[in-house]
């Protein structure tokens, strides 16, 4: 008799070699593991490890991602998975190969989506990664959107309080990313951004965890008066440069070949939606679902109730932006919804699905007419609703200057430069043509 990875026993003797179930993870474990946390946005995931440890979980960030822990992640996780999740599976690999963690002490936090996609997979992806590089003793942790970790007393808890503390540190790790990404293309001082950014991030670091009344307005209205008062040079004379796409190439520098600095080196600025759109998006999904699909009461109810926290938290930021004289605010997720709705249906729910064209929409609506669509190669979700709706974005809006960007491991930089070059000759042609005496 066999045991199978269910569980279950079988007298049949099976003919793969089957990967034996990775140990579990139990909250009681938290003081004996440290988590490792691949690594997704620099300034979001910086503010993390204080909350975490707060709570008790000893949670390591790992740092930027190069092309050791792609040629670690193409070594077990087959060259046709998406280049997340070789590029995800690569890096905590690295880490346990290194040395600096007892493998039988150290847990593996991933995230999952739970979608039509192959991101559904990455925990499994993982799961035969840690097995084949022998660390058979290390549990995985998968993460989910809706803030569960695993069933009952597995994996990581979601106390009241962290989920308020994630909620600060994705809403300030959004007003920062914005902040800083408007004002270091025009800094009178070159420096000056990063300085200010690392001043409020090692503010918000112990602030958020040890505030006991942290008051979102007033924190972020002292944040975007310190940013107001950064000296600029030229300011709004750049063409702005929408970045959409797959939410790790998004936002991971690593894992886009630093694609904000790219864009200001060739005289544009950055525009980066906030990460918090992704986080909304999967949870409205289950509203726009109940089309064609029935889904179970209370999960809807606690999604909607989620995005109404959200929103209504996000809210006061925008309240604070919307009276700045430098700075834009975001939108609500019903308004982008409603934007993508006009193109396609919000069913679209694989990868981006209704968020990347929603994000475009939206940039053409606010004149942003150039936008960079930054995809895994191969990714079908994203093909579908990030290039399979440029053509019609054209047809809509003049000026349309979309060029979308694909990543794997075999990419060229030079290519993907050479695309951006280019997408940045035509930004600045169009914006001379638009705007001779160089401000818009
Ligand atoms: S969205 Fe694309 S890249 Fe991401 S998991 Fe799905 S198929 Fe892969």
């Amino acid at each position: 008799m066999t045991e199978n990875i269910t569980g279950r026993t079988s007298s049949i003797k099976p003919v793969c070699k089957i990967p034996q179930r990775p140990p579990v993870f139990y909250a009681t474990d938290k003081e004996r593991f440290t988590i490792l946390c691949p690594q997704m946005s620099p300034i979001h995931f910086s503010l993390l490890q204080n909350s975490f440890a707060e709570e008790g979980y000893h949670l390591d960030v790992l740092p930027e991602v190069d092309r050791d822990c792609v040629e670690e992640g193409l070594r077990y996780v087959n060259n046709d998975a998406c280049y997340p999740a070789i590029v995800v599976v690569g890096q905590l690999i690295q880490a346990l190969k290194s040395g600096r963690y007892h493998p039988d002490r150290t847990a593996l936090l991933i995230s999952q989506t739970c979608g039509g996609c192959r991101s559904t997979n990455y925990q499994a992806f993982l799961k035969i990664a840690v097995q084949k590089a022998g660390f058979l003793n290390t549990p995985i942790i998968p993460f989910n959107i809706n803030l569960s970790s695993g069933r009952n007393s597995e994996g990581i808890q979601m106390t009241l309080p962290m989920i308020k503390k994630l909620i600060r540190i994705f809403l300030f790790g959004d007003l920062l990313m914005r902040l800083s990404n408007h004002c270091r293309p025009y800094e009178t001082l070159p420096g000056s951004t990063e300085t200010m950014l690392n001043t409020w991030m090692d503010y918000l670091k112990t602030g958020i965890t040890q505030e006991k009344r942290f008051d979102i307005t007033q924190h972020a209205a002292k944040i975007v008066k310190a940013f107001e008062s950064l000296p600029l040079t030229g300011e709004n004379s750049k063409p702005k440069v929408g970045v959409v796409g797959e939410v790790l190439l998004k936002y991971h520098q690593g894992a886009n070949n630093h694609l904000v600095s790219i864009i200001e080196q060739e005289g544009g600025e950055a525009v980066v939606p906030d990460i918090l759109d992704f986080a909304l998006y999967c949870l409205t999904g289950d509203r726009f679902k109940t089309v064609f699909t029935r889904v179970p009461f209370f999960t809807r109810l606690r999604s909607a109730f989620l995005v109404r926290l959200l929103e209504y938290y996000r809210g006061k930021i925008r309240k604070v932006l919307k009276n700045s004289h430098r700075f834009v605010p975001s939108e609500h997720i019903n308004h982008l919804a409603k934007q993508a709705k006009s193109v396609l249906s919000t069913c679209n729910q694989t990868g981006e699905g209704w968020l990347l064209t929603a994000d475009m929409v939206e940039f053409m609506e606010t004149g942003v007419p150039n936008v960079i669509c930054v995809q895994p190669f191969g990714c079908l979700p994203n093909h579908i609703t990030g290039k399979g709706v440029i053509k019609e974005l054209k047809r809509r809006y003049r000026n349309v200057n979309i060029t979308p960007i694909d990543f794997d491991p075999g990419t060229t930089e030079v290519n993907q430069l050479n695309r951006i070059k280019l997408m940045m000759a035509v930004a600045n042609k169009n914006r001379l043509t638009a705007f001779p005496d160089g401000h818009g």
